[in-house]
């Protein structure tokens, strides 16, 4: 219980009762008091704020009195450079004026959208309301629009194109500042962009972009096995991921991550997207499907699978799950107090049922044992879906899994030892170099990046959804270890461990060509990059070969030094 209680996101707390009808009350003296000892103990009372920093101060606020609501960062650069007298030259510094500035409320800049520097947070509030109390506008909006509004607030589902005619029709200049604004509003979870990197951006235009505004998902489906007539015998048993603490949006993330890497399984022309849950398609003919709905502190997980001969990994897909799971809960809330244990309950149960007594520990029993089901009043067979004999291993290798195989091969092999031999030539004096069996990618692009030798062209680590995101006039030493990190994580976040021809062509020559820099760059001892991935090219793959890299490069998942990038911008994530 006492983890219940504790704030998740440990604000001080202190209460006080306050009369709103007599006047002169001493609590106030004792709220003063309270802060004035939590300001003098607090790590940066007395620290002295430099006179230039004050002068960029008023620039600003200059610039804001005239009228101007957002300024480019390119903008409020060239202004810190001509005060006079105490011009600010230091990106670094005025970085760290900007975070300063957007702590204390002047204004709002984040480090991992840097391009605007909002000087009204009621400006960025105004177009906030924009798309929360769009109804306010409906009249403004022309007709098809107005009919696409009808929908979103079915689905919670907005077109892109949609919130550009809202923006349009607003008197503010939010038109012209709609992506960073559209960024912003990701960042506060008011909408989720589900395209977000996967190849799948890649091919979208603008025009087809959309988002989803998850508190706007009204339509609930407690019923959904009824709705996609799912027989009884196709049901595995129900898994639940129980949680101490369920923030109330954490389902949509872990919706969007799933959208990312499955596809929404739909019947009748009807999409199986509803409040809180949703039924993906894991399978190409749609015969296995995966649902996941929330329910009170739940979150439920069931396979429905109509050919049960075909194999089915339900245990990745469990792994998959969880580790996005804490990824959106270590990460994206970064919330410390928040925990969640696997129980299962029975194939038949209702997604509306919440029991303790009847949701049970995964181990404890054996596939075909007999149990008491408490929510039916009557013994069942237990069945071993996720973690037993119903993931067969594959006999065959289709070209997809050869192409998924033998590029696993490369990054792990290849492209590792690339990371590995460039540490080893970097490496400050008297730093230890462990073996190379010691390093996987992930802990190896991290000590580059603390190393700092090399900064990738763009001036700053992190970012991008796949290799081909770095420009192909960006080749210096930084750029490739980008590119090493994105082509990893691809092969890692393959949720079918496939690879079609033409991806799996692009990939090789990035590699190509990456080679041969680093065969230049780090000239290694014995065979040449280069020389390394065409045996790789020749070698025949066998199942075995396939499960091994399928293995290894899941292991990497799992590092301590998981999501490292990502960590860097949520690290400056102020
Ligand atoms: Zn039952």
């Amino acid at each position: 219980m006492d983890k219940l209680r504790k704030d998740p996101m440990q604000h001080l707390r202190q209460s006080y009762q306050v009369s709103n009808t007599k006047y002169g009350n001493g609590q106030f003296h004792d709220i003063r008091e309270y802060i004035f000892d939590l300001a003098i103990n607090s790590k940066n009372y007395e620290t002295q704020y430099p006179v230039k920093l004050i002068r960029l101060e008023r620039v600003l606020h200059d610039e804001y009195k005239s009228g101007r609501r957002i300024l480019s960062y390119s903008e409020v650069r060239d202004l810190a450079s001509k005060i006079s007298d105490f011009p600010i030259t230091d990106e670094e510094e005025l970085n760290l004026f900007l975070r300063y500035q957007h702590e204390i409320g002047y204004l709002v800049f984040f480090h991992d959208i840097p391009e605007y520097i909002i000087l009204d947070p009621q400006w960025l509030i105004d177009a906030f309301k924009c798309i929360v109390t769009v109804t306010k506008f409906q009249k403004k909006l022309l007709v098809p629009y107005f009919e696409m509004w009808q929908e979103v607030k079915k689905t919670g589902k907005i077109s892109y194109q949609l919130i550009k005619a809202i923006f349009c029709s607003q008197q503010n200049n939010f038109m012209d500042h709609q992506d960073h604004l559209l960024a912003v509003m990701e960042k506060f979870d008011i909408i989720i962009n589900p395209l977000v990197q996967t190849i799948k951006s890649h091919v979208n235009s603008n025009e087809e972009t959309y988002f989803y505004i998850p508190w706007m998902m009204k339509v609930k489906e407690t019923e959904v096995d009824k709705f996609f007539r799912v027989k009884n015998e196709f049901k595995s048993t129900c898994l639940c991921f129980n949680f101490n603490f369920l923030p109330p949006y954490l389902i949509s993330h872990l919706i969007v991550s799933c959208i990312r890497k499955y596809s929404v399984a739909s019947v009748h022309k009807q999409e199986g997207l509803f409040k809180d849950c949703c039924v993906f398609d894991i399978s190409d003919n749609g015969c296995t499907k995966l649902l996941l709905i929330k329910y009170d502190n739940l979150i439920q997980l069931q396979i429905w699978q109509w050919d049960k001969d075909q194999p089915c990994q339900y245990k990745e897909i469990f792994n998959f799950i969880k580790g996005e799971l804490k990824r959106i809960v270590d990460i994206r809330y970064r919330m410390t107090t928040v925990s969640f244990n696997e129980k299962w309950k029975c194939s038949l149960t209702s997604y509306s049922y919440n029991c303790e007594s009847s949701l049970n520990i995964f181990g404890e029993m054996r596939d075909g044992d007999n149990f008491y089901c408490g929510e039916h009043g009557e013994d069942h067979q237990y069945k071993d879906d996720w973690f037993g004999e119903t993931s067969k291993a594959t006999d065959t290798l289709n070209d997809q899994q050869h192409n998924f195989a033998r590029l696993s091969m490369v990054v792990l092999d290849i492209l590792g030892s690339v990371l590995y031999d460039r540490f080893d030539l970097d490496k400050n004096i008297g730093q230890i170099l462990h073996s190379r069996d010691q390093y996987d990618i992930s802990s190896l692009y991290q000590e580059h990046y603390k190393l700092r030798k090399h900064t990738p062209s763009k001036g700053r680590w992190g970012g991008g959804r796949i290799a081909d995101d770095v420009l192909p006039s960006h080749t210096c030493i930084g750029d490739d270890i980008e590119r090493i990190r994105l082509i990893r994580n691809e092969m890692q976040h393959s949720g079918k461990f496939a690879l079609d021809d033409a991806r799996y062509h692009i990939l090789i020559t990035i590699i190509q060509d990456m080679l041969n820099r680093f065969d230049h760059h780090n000239n290694p001892a014995g065979d040449s990059y280069v020389n390394r991935l065409k045996e790789i090219r020749k070698m025949e793959l066998t199942p075995k070969d396939f499960e091994d890299m399928k293995a290894q490069i899941q292991k990497e998942s799992s590092t301590p030094h998981q999501n490292f990038a990502d960590k860097i911008e949520y690290h400056y994530h102020f």
